[in-house]
Parts: C-alpha cells; structure tokens; sequence
C-alpha cells in the first residue's frame, strides 16, 4: 500500500508533480495491499495462457491459405477437440499449481525488494531489467531444461510437456507439476538480482509467457517484432527441440539461442538447417532450368 493517499500528498513527498502514469497508478493502488496487488499476476497468467494461443487458432482455422505456408510442421494437424484438452490440462495445472503458487510466493517477492511505491521507474530503467531478467532466467533455463533431458528426469517429467512433437500455443504451459515449479525457478532469479517495481515484474511474467507462447505456436511468421531481438531463437528454434522428441539433445534454451551455441547443443538443428537450405537451393535451380528448357522448346515450336 504506498504511504500516501492523494495526490497532493504524493507531490509534497516527492517535491515534484507527478507525471500522468504515476497519478494513474496512485489513483489505482493507493487504497490496495502489496499482497493484492503481486496477486494481479493470476488474473494476468489467466488472460495470457486463454488469449494469446486462440489468436494462432483463429489465424489456423479462419486464414488458413495465408498463415499455410508459415507453418513449420505442416503435415500436422491437431483437431480441436485434441486442442481443447490440451487447454483443459493447462487450466487444471493453472489452478492446482500456477494459482497457489503465486499465492504462497509472496514472502519472496518481499525479500526481493520489488516496489509498489512512486516514484515509478522511467521506461529505460523498466527496458534494462527486463532485458536481464530475460537473459538471466534463459541461463538458468537451460541448465534445468538440459538436466530434464537426463533419463531419470525425462522419464519422470519432462516426458509430459513432449507429448507436443508439434507444439501449440497451447501446449507452451503443457507440463508435469514438477517441471512448473523446476523451470520456474530462474525467473525470479533475475528480480532477485536486480529488484524493480511491481510493475517490471507484471511485464516481466507476462512478456516470458507471450515469448513461450509464440515459441510453441507451431508458426513461423517474418512479421513477427521478435525477428529483430538479437540472438532470439524464435518458434522454429524451439519447434525443432520438439519435433526431435525424447532424443533430443538440442536447443535446450527457452528464449536465446547463445547457451546452446557456446555448449555445443545447436549442432543437429544447425546441421538439418544446412541439409534443407541446400535441398531447397537444388530445387529452385532445377526448377529454373526446367524453366529455361520449356522456354527454348516453346521458342522452337513458334520458329516451326
Ligand atoms: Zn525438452
Ligand atoms: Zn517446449
């Protein structure tokens, strides 16, 4: 709850006006608890994990001939029925333990450090963390997702979210218990080391589940801002994690593609891409001399 109750009392505080984001956030968390607030992630989780994978269902089934030719594994086709419990299954995971689990962690946001009080961090300030948080819990990531891959933790749990071998936006969130609370560890890694304001760490929950979600869409699109995050591995990068299965000793890193490059675990997924460029490079140049040959034989028929 911020120690001041009007805006008046605000500005005599700080010794300044205060800026239109900073009334708007006084007007709205003023009378509320920090507990209160922390726990708008739940509603926040809910929103994301409901609408941001129906958005690539609706381009699936209503713009099919467009978003066709994006789609990285094309000869899989989920009915919706199979989609629908995938998001069952999500939603049953959500509430027996992403829910509670945002509940009981508030003693640790606490000890943290993160603020609810003004004044609020410039846009810059909010920028940098994020980029830490994002790059401290893709490290972290790595190392717990690679430690899954062992027999031991893929038989026990990490078998559960490869159910996927072509993911789903829907699927990103698709998990064994154990691997919740396990990858979701790292992500208060980086609030821990570098503590901001609560509403840092609402983007920061919120933008990591988005870029897991677009990760595991199944869709490849150039549009996408994200093609312009150096170093961002993107849904084909993870795709391919996916569809090589429990095999897989690959693309271990959930946002970036550095950890897997400097460990060495990119070498099958940058091999198949060496392999595929070079077919489709034959293809298109046997399709032009077919080309060129029709162009000939075409000439020849019109000087007979
Ligand atoms: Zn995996
Ligand atoms: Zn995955």
């Amino acid at each position: 709850m911020l120690p001041y109750a009007t805006v008046e009392a605000a500005e005599t505080a700080l010794g300044r006006s205060l800026t239109a984001a900073e009334t708007l956030w006084l007007n709205y968390s003023a009378h509320k608890s920090d507990y209160f607030l922390y726990c708008h992630n739940i509603i926040f989780l809910f929103l994301i994990f409901s609408v941001f994978p129906f958005y690539y269902l609706f381009l699936e089934h209503f713009f099919k001939k467009f978003v066709g030719p994006y789609k990285i594994q094309p000869k899989v086709n989920l009915s919706f029925s199979d989609t629908l419990r995938c998001y069952k299954s999500v939603m049953r995971m959500f509430f027996l333990v992403v829910g509670p689990l945002q509940l009981v962690s508030y003693p640790s946001i606490k000890m943290i450090g993160i603020r609810t009080s003004l004044p609020l961090p410039s846009l810059w300030e909010i920028t940098a963390q994020l980029g830490v948080y994002f790059i401290v819990e893709d490290y972290g990531n790595y190392w717990i997702h690679r430690f899954l891959h062992c027999k031991w933790g893929y038989e026990k749990i990490h078998k559960v979210h490869h159910e996927y071998t072509a993911p789903i936006g829907f699927a990103a969130p698709y998990a064994h218990w154990a691997d919740i609370l396990m990858l979701g560890i790292p992500s208060f890694v980086g609030p821990a080391m570098v503590p901001g304001h609560m509403i840092t760490f609402w983007l920061w929950i919120a933008l990591r589940q988005i870029e897991a979600i677009e990760t595991h869409s199944g869709y490849d699109f150039p549009w996408t801002p994200t093609k312009y995050i150096p170093f961002y591995g993107g849904p084909d990068y993870h795709d391919y994690h996916h569809y090589v299965g429990g095999q897989s000793q690959s693309n271990f890193a959930s946002v970036f593609t550095y950890c897997d490059y400097i460990y060495g675990t990119d070498k099958g997924y940058r091999y198949q891409k060496k392999v595929l460029e070079q077919l489709w490079e034959r293809m298109k140049s046997n399709q032009e001399q077919n080309g060129v040959l029709h162009d000939i034989s075409a000439q020849g028929h019109k000087v007979d």
